[in-house]
């Protein structure tokens, strides 16, 4: 079964736990991998996810990685659009290769909504 992404920006972080919590029953269905901080504030309220790299340390690049190989259904990354970051490259890359290998992407919670009811 292919993963699904959760990454989040430290401004986004609460919600997407929140986010998560909401949905817990399709999260509890599909495996998950997150970025390595916000794998943690999802362990902390009892959400067990595979992690990789934190995002500024190359965990968006990897998560990119994992989309190549065929292994993601889909990927929920809530950006904090008022914030900037070093690694936009890497995040850029990732939104790329979203489109390039036609992921299902979801940068807000009101898209995720239609990734965690349709993606079985
Ligand atoms: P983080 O990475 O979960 O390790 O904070 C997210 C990001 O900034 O891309």
């Amino acid at each position: 079964m292919k993963y699904i992404a959760l990454i989040a920006h430290d401004g986004k972080k609460d919600e997407l736990v929140e986010f998560v919590m909401r949905f817990h029953k399709f999260f509890s269905q599909v495996p998950t991998l997150a970025t390595q901080t916000t794998g943690s504030k999802l362990a902390e309220k009892g959400i067990s996810v595979e992690t990789v790299a934190s995002g500024p340390r190359g965990g968006d690049a990897q998560i990119a990685s994992r989309i190549t190989e065929g292994q993601v259904a889909g990927v929920i990354f809530f950006r904090d659009p008022m914030g900037k970051h070093p690694h936009e490259p890497d995040i850029n890359m990732l939104l790329r290769l979203c489109d390039v290998y036609n992921i299902p992407l979801a940068t807000n919670p009101a898209t995720a909504e239609l990734i965690a009811r349709n993606i079985t």
